[in-house]
């Protein structure tokens, strides 16, 4: 998506981590004895030898060796939803819009984001990207390469969180890929001119189609508050990212509509759908209705368990075979006061919260971190294989639940085959 212009990873210094263990799942993709560490060659961008530890390396020349010591080494971290204009922002806005959005089993979730939306009267470009670096640089250091950042679109913020946000992409440019979503947060029937908002974000930049339809106020709204997003990822060929259904409401059906409106505009898997929480409260049947649907509209769904007290089924969607990612959503802002952006605690809050704590439930909140939500984000090549883009991270303990558990920083980061981190 970003940085489409000539490839920079060409020439980079070829790097060899040795000793590496992978996790069982790619050792058996990969065809690999996973009790074997291997040797990863990543030359160019991308892998161009996985071999046994010790064996002799195609092609030798190698500019720098990173010696594993055996800890685990995975894909990169991707976070799926994250409201990057707003982070860090909590002082500003106060605790008031907080408390509406947990109280009360987010029956008041609408209040919270009316509440949250005067801080937005104090956007200015230069005002936000301080703490927009500060929240990317935190990421990259835990080893997070991949994000898929919302940036309030709308008559209040106008162009200035956007801007910000796509000032923050380019600089990093180098060092994680920012997918920058234009995101109509207080609604577009609701919110007159909103819908000029985004599609001037697009035209300047933006990435992503965002949306919120069940922040409308009747059901004719919703669908098209849909439909009018949908028609505009059409036009300009974006993707669609849209939070749904995102209240302790068990009426709310945005979902549905969302994956209806994907099929007939044959816009098929390239719609992403955030938070979808009030799926919790659906009987059984709908469940399974909306789960067949997702399927065929190829909807993944991302989920932030820690940032609500309630949350898609995402052991049961995975089931169901729709793919799920996690997100960090929020740092600081007026829905949730904690967040480093470090996708290893995201999966261990998760952990508790979903109560997925076997060894294969661990291994799952890994994917969702991992290459799930490469796949609900539509990012290519990503998992580790010969001829794909390197993006990975080496780590200081062997094993997922070890890594999980103390969710420290990794030894080092790597991002399209370079360096951009490294933690002592
Ligand atoms: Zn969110």
């Amino acid at each position: 998506m970003a940085g489409s212009l000539a490839d920079p990873s060409i020439d980079l210094p070829a790097i060899l981590i040795r000793d590496a263990r992978l996790r069982a799942s790619t050792a058996a993709r990969l065809g690999v004895d996973p009790a074997i560490h291997v040797d990863l060659l990543i030359r160019d961008g991308r892998y161009a030898s996985i071999v046994p530890a010790g064996a002799e390396t195609v092609g030798a020349a190698v500019d720098r060796t990173v010696d594993a010591a055996g800890g685990l080494v995975t894909e990169s971290f991707v976070n799926g939803h994250l409201h990057l204009c707003k982070v860090n922002t909590l002082d500003l806005v106060g605790d008031d819009a907080l408390a509406a959005y947990h109280g009360a089993g987010m029956g008041g979730a609408m209040t919270a984001i009316e509440r949250a939306a005067k801080v937005k009267r104090l956007y200015r470009t230069d005002r936000l990207l301080p703490g927009i670096r500060r929240a990317l640089e935190r990421g990259v250091e835990y080893g997070m390469t991949h994000v898929r950042a919302f940036a309030d679109t709308d008559t209040t913020a106008k162009q200035e969180g956007v801007r910000a946000v796509v000032a923050a992409r380019d600089e990093f440019l180098d060092r994680a890929a920012v997918q920058v979503v234009a995101f109509p947060q207080d609604g577009l029937i609701r919110d007159p001119g909103a819908a000029e908002e985004v599609r001037r974000a697009l035209k300047d930049g933006a990435d992503v189609v965002g949306g919120i339809p069940w922040i409308e106020f009747t059901e004719a709204a919703m669908r098209e508050h849909i439909v009018q997003m949908i028609d505009l990822a059409v036009e300009f060929d974006r993707d669609v990212s849209m939070l749904v259904d995102d209240a302790g409401d068990a009426t709310l059906r945005t979902l549905e509509t969302l994956a209806t409106e994907t099929l007939a505009r044959g816009w098929e898997g390239r719609v992403t759908a955030q938070h979808a929480r009030a799926m919790a409260l659906y009987p059984e049947p709908s469940f399974l209705r909306l789960a067949a649907l997702l399927r065929q509209a190829r909807i993944g769904v991302v989920s932030d368990p820690h940032t609500g007290p309630l949350h898609a089924r995402v052991r049961e969607l995975r089931d169901q075979g729709v793919p799920v990612a996690l997100g960090q959503d929020d740092i600081a802002d007026a829905y949730y006061p904690f967040g480093r952006n470090n996708m290893l605690e995201v999966g261990f809050l998760a952990a508790h919260l979903l109560w997925m704590t076997s060894a294969s439930d661990l291994e799952a909140i890994y994917d969702m971190i991992t290459v799930d939500a490469a796949r609900v984000l539509g990012i290519a090549d990503f998992d580790i294989a010969v001829g794909h883009r390197a993006n990975c991270v080496v780590h200081r303990y062997p094993t997922v639940r070890e890594t999980l558990a103390e969710h420290e920083r990794p030894r080092l980061v790597v991002y399209r085959g370079a360096v951009v981190a490294e933690n002592a």
